[in-house]
């Protein structure tokens, strides 16, 4: 099955992949030297083929966490997640699920060139403990996986961290945004890019959520539980503070 996919800036592309939990976003960002694939989807589509009709360049992948809506499709590729997600995939890829396993090595955080084009690797735990965010100068953009969404923010699964965790990994993707000078936020589920307000607006509801001034309403159904709470169209749902 191919895959949809669209030029969304100068050497920059977005790969769509239709699945049983929704869309999932994956980008391409060509260097000369190098390609960085960032994410890897559901592993059902033809996701190698897809970026070799794209780029003869060597690929390297990181994953921005290791659930199985992004990392599942590693297998084709020279694939890199962190450490602290590497439980959560291997748990989604036991055998009887048919999915071949990619040997992941761990990805390193901070500087990645790709050849005239330089990225910022940052760890961004939340979501996940593992979840990375990429920023890239060249485009303007985060690619923010999971860490940020434009519906509900996930801190309610087993391998998420408390909101005090994940405001910390927001004030750093904040203050490395303001550094590079990102303007939109790449999610791994949105059909648009966001802007930088919905940095600002997660972080302003994290404090409240900290400080008692915001308190959520209990969630009891699905995989995601714990409380939601809402700020302006924000909403995240978290299980421990
Ligand atoms: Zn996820």
């Amino acid at each position: 099955m191919g895959m949809e996919h669209k030029l969304v800036a100068l050497n920059t592309y977005k790969l769509i992949e239709p699945g049983p939990a929704g869309r999932v976003n994956m980008y391409l960002l060509l260097g000369k030297e190098k390609a960085l694939l960032i994410d890897s989807g559901y592993g059902k589509a033809d996701l190698r083929k897809t970026v070799e009709s794209i780029t003869d360049l060597p690929v390297i992948l990181y994953n921005t966490h290791g659930h199985l809506d992004h990392a599942l499709g590693s297998f084709a590729f020279d694939a890199y997640l962190r450490k602290e997600d590497e439980g959560i995939y291997l748990s989604a890829t036991e055998p009887q699920y048919g999915i071949p396993r990619a040997k992941m090595k761990q990805l390193p955080l901070g500087e990645l060139d790709l050849g005239g084009r330089k990225v910022l690797v940052l760890l961004t735990p939340g979501h996940t403990k593992g979840s990375i965010c990429v920023l890239d100068p060249v485009t303007k953009m985060a690619f923010v996986g999971d860490t940020i969404n434009p519906g509900e923010v996930w801190l309610g699964l087993s391998e998420s961290t408390g909101v005090r965790e994940y405001l910390q990994s927001l004030l750093t993707l904040q203050k490395e945004c303001e550094n590079f000078g990102i303007t939109s936020l790449q999610s791994g589920h949105s059909a648009k890019p966001m802007n930088m307000n919905k940095l600002a607006n997660l972080i302003h509801l994290s404090r409240n959520i900290l400080l008692g001034k915001t308190r959520g309403q209990e969630v009891h159904e699905g995989l995601c539980q714990g409380y939601r709470a809402r700020y302006k169209y924000n909403c995240l749902i978290y299980r421990e503070l």
